[in-house]
């Protein structure tokens, strides 16, 4: 694109980010991601984030909330925990906050991992922002329109009539890898790098759960060892990809979406 600083992503060079396992890997050497997502009221938010995480290369997908049975009754493979975060066992990454409710206390344990945590959803409204800033490992964001100007304290049309500040500058003041979502989705890491652009998805993507699978799709490929930048911004391209597969012309359920992610991964890496 014409804007500098701005870096379109392409179809090459997602598919070398993508891992694969190693003949002699296990479940463990792949990642393991944990989801602390859900709520009694909104237990679905935890599927979709758990059907997104078993699509995007961990080893095992660790669930930790209230909704473990609505996970398992789905995704019979999840780690399932009634247990805090704290207690759930080895995870290499984090995914907090997709129908988290006010569960504020599980978003700050989350916080307190030294492992990769991206944020989403209820916990960018619950995450306190110095405990955010003051994390070694690395942090990354996903919030839409929405919950950025909420982030930032401004209108979101403020947000809406300047993308690329706004992200940028989410990402200076937490520190974080920020992924802003919308109609072209944009990554930007707190260094001032260059910003990127997704240039796959559909406004058919404009359906109630579908962010909570982006969010599980990220966090699996953070757990697989992906640098922040690059987890988003794969998980952006194979989510708008999968979004495309899943509508192809016609309305789909978020859960639709998480089902092509296997096969946008396929055109991606088969060219
Ligand atoms: P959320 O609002 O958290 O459910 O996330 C919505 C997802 O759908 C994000 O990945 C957005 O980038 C995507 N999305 C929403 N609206 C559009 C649109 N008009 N065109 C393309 N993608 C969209
Ligand atoms: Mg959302």
């Amino acid at each position: 694109p014409a804007e500098p600083g701005l870096q379109a992503l392409q179809h090459a060079d997602v598919a070398r980010l993508l891992p694969v396992p190693a003949a002699e890997s296990d479940k463990y050497r792949r990642g393991v991601v944990g989801i602390a997502a859900g709520s009694a009221r909104y237990p679905g938010a935890a599927v979709l984030a758990v059907a997104g995480a078993l699509r995007g290369g961990a080893g095992a997908v660790r669930y930790v909330g209230p909704a473990g049975q609505a996970v398992i009754a789905r995704y019979p493979e999840t780690l399932v925990s009634d247990r805090g975060p704290k207690h759930a066992g080895r995870v290499q990454a984090w995914v907090v906050g997709p129908g988290a409710g006010d569960d504020a206390a599980m978003v700050a344990e989350v916080l307190a991992a030294d492992v990769p945590v991206l944020i989403d959803a209820d916990g960018l409204r619950l995450a306190e922002a110095p405990a955010v800033r003051a994390r070694r490992a690395p942090t990354v964001m996903t919030p839409h329109a929405g919950e950025a100007a909420a982030l930032l304290g401004v209108a979101r049309q403020e947000v809406e009539g300047g993308r690329l500040t706004a992200v940028r500058e989410l990402a200076r003041r937490y520190g974080a890898t920020v992924l802003l979502k919308g109609s072209t989705t944009l990554v930007a890491d707190a260094a001032g790098g260059p910003v990127r652009a997704n240039p796959t998805g559909t406004s058919w993507l404009a359906t109630a759960g579908s962010g909570d699978v982006l969010s599980g799709l990220a966090g699996s490929l953070l757990a697989a060892g992906l640098a922040p930048m690059d987890a988003a911004s794969a998980a952006a391209y194979l989510h708008g990809l999968a979004g495309r597969f899943a509508a192809d012309g016609a309305p789909m359920g978020a859960h639709d979406v998480a089902e092509q992610i296997a096969g946008a991964w396929r055109s991606v890496t088969r060219g």
